[in-house]
């Protein structure tokens, strides 16, 4: 799973098969949700 950073969404993998953007927010800043050390995956 993954977390917006912007809106907070949690998007599923399929959400950012092809894209790591937001669907919801079109941000490009996702984070992999894991209780611990969140890794940021930062798209151009
Ligand atoms: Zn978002």
């Amino acid at each position: 799973m993954y977390k917006c950073l912007d809106c907070q969404h949690e998007l599923t993998q399929k959400d950012i098969e092809k894209r790591i953007i937001c669907p919801y927010c079109s941000s490009r800043i996702v984070a992999k949700s894991r209780p611990s050390q969140p890794k940021l995956v930062k798209a151009r």
